[in-house]
């Protein structure tokens, strides 16, 4: 088996959970579950970035240590995958033991090879990004551009990352492997930062203690940004008990991360593992923002549209398939309610649900529910030869929206299919009674190998169209098989359909708040 590992970017503890979380996590949910579909060994890992001063200081300001805060923090977003329906091998938080002692060694390793320095760093800062910004970042004078805040001018004693050493080293690994970053936008952004001359970078933090030891100094703790990348490759160290997963695992074959916070992990992140003579991950694929009135979602801006709201009203199939259709997986694009209910309406429940529904019914009123065992129709055939290699294709660079867009266009044939061969008409004429048998035997086929392509991007109502299908226990099991015929159209399997409730019923919208 291959394997296939895929990270979310750890989220900061101090926030609670929102629609930009739940995006990154939905799409490497829908990678992991549709290569274990591929029959791929997967590992697909999300977890909590737990130190520095956000955390200290909101902690301070509760009354609590920031140990207490980050535990009650952490539930949150442990709270959020199950939510929706992901499923993640590990949890990892950076505030584990485990992790801590991985962090220590492996940066140990970084000073033994000369990557490490002791210096002053002096600079604006931002507390909630916990990062030095760069006179040309900044904007409004000394205001951070992410959050609008005012910056603290700091200088400390710090140990420093010798980034600058590994100047020509980034440059070599960009010029060799151009699909490292992708989308291309984002591989040119990161390599311009690069280009642009690659400073040192603090490494530790003085002033605070909120964080892993250093253990060369332990009036230091690692900068929390170089403590959370490592959780990628710590988590290996411990998430199953007794076993070294990175014999298997590591280097990672897809980081998913938004756009944000592409200098760490396109440039420092790689910088890191080439000073530790660590292998450096495959690819890192870079999301846009989910936009709500042309601005990024986030708790600061007070605009956040809340996952949970739409989840317990649609059920997290119809987010899942919602952030992935509507908004393309690397841009940015605007998401609303409104949107949101006209996809639910006219996709799901509509080309989708109605599709199920009516194919089942005609099966059931015409046949007693037993799927005529004859070939389908060489038409439909032809429009999903390889169908599912194309899904495949795409998903395994993380082009989740052009993958999901290939499997509409079938939904949208095999509707149309109905219209033309309107079973309806050939019920009435028992002359034709064959080819009433090849109109559902397709419908039903072409429906099944839909669903099974689907599962990834909506699992829970795929397995109960499978199972109504009478598709199989095999593939109404958690994770469909694509191989041995599961994502091919072929002669109708034996089956017996049985009665399916509207899949995506209609719901009466939240009120405007
Ligand atoms: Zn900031």
């Amino acid at each position: 088996m291959a394997p296939f590992y895929v990270t979310t970017p750890i989220y900061y503890v101090n926030a609670a959970p929102h629609l930009g979380h739940a995006y990154t996590t939905i799409a490497a949910d829908v990678m992991a579950r549709h290569h274990r579909q591929r029959g791929d060994d997967v590992f697909f890992l999300t977890g909590t970035d737990e130190h520095g001063e956000p955390v200290s200081l909101a902690a301070e300001a509760a009354g609590v240590t920031p140990r207490e805060l980050a535990d009650k923090n952490a539930e949150r977003f442990k709270a959020l995958a199950p939510v929706l329906n992901a499923t993640n091998d590990f949890f990892i938080r950076t505030s584990d033991p485990e992790h801590g002692r991985a962090v220590q060694e492996v940066l140990t390793r970084v000073k033994d090879n000369g990557y490490v320095e002791l210096g002053i760093y002096q600079g604006w800062y931002c507390p909630r990004c916990a990062d030095f910004k760069s006179e040309q970042e900044i904007v409004d004078g000394n205001h951070c551009p992410i959050h609008l805040i005012e910056l603290d001018w700091e200088q400390e004693e710090n140990y420093f990352f010798k980034l600058s050493k590994l100047q020509d080293r980034l440059e070599q690994l960009y010029a060799e492997r151009p699909d490292f970053v992708t989308p291309s936008s984002r591989y040119n952004e990161a390599l311009s930062f690069i280009k642009g001359g690659l400073q040192d970078v603090s490494l530790t933090r003085g002033k605070l203690t909120w964080g892993v030891p250093v253990p060369w100094d332990e009036k230091h703790v690692f900068y929390v940004w170089f403590d959370a990348l490592l959780n990628y490759y710590t988590a290996l160290t411990y998430a199953r008990p007794g076993e070294d997963l990175r014999d298997e695992f590591w280097p990672a074959t897809y980081h998913l991360i938004a756009k944000d916070i592409l200098k760490f992990h396109c440039v420092f992140w790689p910088a890191l593992l080439m000073a530790a003579d660590l292998p450096l991950p495959e690819h890192v694929f870079v999301h846009g923002y989910l936009l709500l009135e042309g601005h990024k979602m986030s708790k600061s801006l007070g605009n956040v549209l809340d996952p949970f709201e739409v989840i317990d009203i649609y059920g997290a199939d119809a987010l899942r398939f919602y952030l992935l259709r509507d908004v393309s997986f690397g841009q940015d694009g605007s998401v609303s309610t409104a949107d949101f209910e006209q996809r639910y309406e006219s996709e799901l429940a509509n080309d989708f649900g109605n599709l199920a529904s009516r194919s089942i019914k005609m099966i059931l009123r015409y046949r007693d529910g037993v799927v005529p065992q004859v070939d389908v129709d060489p038409a439909i055939a032809a429009d999903f030869d390889g169908l599912a290699e194309r899904v495949s294709e795409l998903v395994g660079r993380a082009e989740l929206t052009p993958a999901l867009e290939e499997i509409w266009q079938r939904v949208r044939r095999l509707n149309r299919y109905v219209d033309e061969q309107a079973p309806w008409k050939l019920a009435k004429d028992d002359e034709r009674a064959a080819d009433l048998d090849r109109a559902l035997a397709t419908l039903a086929e072409g429906l099944r190998v839909l669903t099974v392509l689907l599962h990834a991007w909506i699992p829970e109502r795929a397995g109960i169209l499978l199972a109504a299908l009478g598709a199989g226990a095999d593939l109404a099991d958690d994770a469909p098989a694509l191989a041995i015929g599961g994502a091919r159209l072929g002669a109708a399997v034996p089956a017996r359909a049985s009665d399916l409730d509207p899949l995506f019923p209609k719901q009466q919208p939240p009120k405007a708040a």
